[in-house]
């Protein structure tokens, strides 16, 4: 009951989407009655031009996507990536999501080989004023780093179809402004954080936390007028420094919902900040009318925060908001159901796998999904101190929670991967995505080169290449 009224009150603070919850739509809304309503079905027949045909396909070109085509490029293979939006790296530029979570486990670098790659860009360019990046150098960065490894790739390139028979993907459709056309690849990887392509294949998946509830979205953003100094010297201790006076602010009215997890603002240079700030409840980033309300309820949301900035946090009388992202802030969406799922126990147990592509330690952070007060603690309970790892442990990554089962030449990588909800909830964040990105992309090169199903890869190999390009793998 508490998970519905907050999300009638999150539908109410839209003001675009009344019918959907009566409906029972998760996270959907319903068509605007207002218009004429479509009925029944149509099949559209195209030729479509194949316009590549390659050894690895790419969707998608956010963190897992980009570590994919560099690494599947390092192997010899020829590669073409689609990219939807204007950039590449996914949240992390076009999301303006402002941090990379730890790449270490306090002792050992975890994403060695692509991470490694990404993070002595950043600081050649001098771009981590820290801690969070300067995201227009980011988007350079990738741009140079998958340009120099010969992998082709487009923007307003959208995967829009697979046409698959018997679990074997023969081509795929993307839509482009030049129009639509084919792409024939021996192996394709799904880096679309949403499962897009192994789900339009027919892999089975799971989205949330077995009741359809995911966690929230964020409209990341850009912050400047922030005197950091004086913020700086009166921060008060604590798990949520930006949120000690949010009681205060929602008792006076501040907010339209009240929103207790608050990441908050992270230095990017002078004066400016950039945003980790709200939530968007009950969104789901597989249907275009939950995040068209979502990006409006987020836009709106932003001068509330304002508000509270200003108001009741000192430092930030002068603060001001320059920008939001261009692409909502999704954190969950389909898990693509693998060989494999990566489960919480293998996460307290520190698990080792023979199969092993990586190891990766960050806590597991599954943010509120519902904004009432037990829902927040759960979360500081099991952030801070349930899920917490010590210096120097860290958890493996197995191969077979890349290939979807039922498929024989598709990996997914990224978001997507096979877990629970929970080891999501840790391995979603970009470091644990160059890790699987890069696995995914050296597999497919060699499940290409081989002609073989990436149920029946060489793990040996595959992890003997995989430490020849930096990877870290200690129990291999
Ligand atoms: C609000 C928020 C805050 C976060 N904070 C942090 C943090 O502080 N530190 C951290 O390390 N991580 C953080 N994360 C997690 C991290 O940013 C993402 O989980 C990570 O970027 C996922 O990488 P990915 O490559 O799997 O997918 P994405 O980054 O989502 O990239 C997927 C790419 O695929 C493209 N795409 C999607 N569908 C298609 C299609 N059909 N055809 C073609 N292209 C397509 C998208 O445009 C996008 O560029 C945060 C995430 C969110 C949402």
């Amino acid at each position: 009951m508490q998970a519905e009224l907050n999300r009638r009150e999150w539908m109410k603070a839209t003001g675009l989407i009344a019918g959907a919850w009566a409906a029972g739509r998760a996270g959907a809304a319903e068509p605007d009655a207002s218009l004429p309503q479509g009925k029944g079905e149509v099949v559209f027949q195209r030729k479509l031009a194949v316009k590549y045909d390659v050894d690895v396909f790419i969707a998608g070109g956010g963190p897992a996507g980009t570590a994919a085509a560099v690494a599947a490029r390092s192997q010899g293979a020829s590669v073409f990536l689609a990219e939807a939006h204007t950039c590449l790296g996914g949240m992390g530029t076009a999301g303006r999501v402002p941090v990379f979570m730890p790449v270490s486990d306090g002792v050992n670098f975890l994403p060695g080989g692509y991470g490694r790659q990404v993070l002595d860009r950043l600081s050649k360019e001098k771009a981590l004023p820290g801690p969070a990046t300067d995201v227009e150098a980011l988007k350079r960065v990738y741009d140079a780093l998958v340009g120099e490894s010969g992998a082709a790739f487009s923007f307003y390139t959208t995967l829009s179809d697979v046409e698959a028979r018997d679990g074997h993907v023969r081509y795929v459709a993307c839509s482009a402004p030049g129009g639509m056309f084919a792409v024939k690849a021996k192996v394709y990887v799904d880096a679309t954080g949403n499962g897009d392509l192994a789900a339009r294949a027919g892999a089975a998946f799971e989205k949330g936390d077995g009741h359809g509830r995911l966690m929230p979205g964020t409209l990341c953003s850009v912050w400047s007028g922030i005197d950091w100094k004086t913020w700086e010297a009166s921060r008060p201790q604590g798990p949520q420094p930006d949120g000690h006076m949010l009681e205060k602010a929602f008792a006076d009215g501040v907010f339209s919902v009240q929103d207790r997890h608050l990441t908050g603002m992270h230095k990017m240079g002078d004066g400016l900040g950039g945003g980790n700030i709200g939530h968007t409840f009950g969104v789901d980033g597989t249907d275009e009318s939950s995040l068209t309300a979502a990006l409006v309820t987020g836009r709106k949301s932003m001068k509330e925060y304002e508000r509270y900035y200003r108001g009741y946090l000192k430092g930030f009388e002068n603060v001001r908001l320059v920008q939001t992202g261009s692409l909502l802030g999704v954190r969950e969406t389909r898990r693509i159901t693998g060989d494999y799922v990566l489960g919480v126990e293998d996460y307290k147990q520190r698990a080792v796998f023979a199969d092993e592509i990586g190891r990766y330690a960050y806590a597991i952070d599954i943010h509120p999904q519902t904004t009432d007060k037990a829902s927040y603690e759960k979360h500081r309970k099991e952030f801070d101190q349930e899920f917490r790892y010590n210096k120097g442990e860290s958890y493996g990554i197995p191969y077979r929670i890349l290939t979807p089962r039922g498929l024989d030449n598709v990996l997914v990588a990224g978001r997507c991967v096979s877990t629970d909800q929970l080891v999501h909830g840790s391995l979603r964040v970009m470091p644990g995505c160059f890790i699987t990105g890069q696995a995914a992309g050296v597999a497919a090169a060699m499940a290409a080169q081989t002609g073989g199903s990436v149920h029946r890869l060489d793990v040996k190999a595959l992890q003997g290449r995989l430490k020849a390009f930096g990877a870290y793998l200690p129990n291999a």
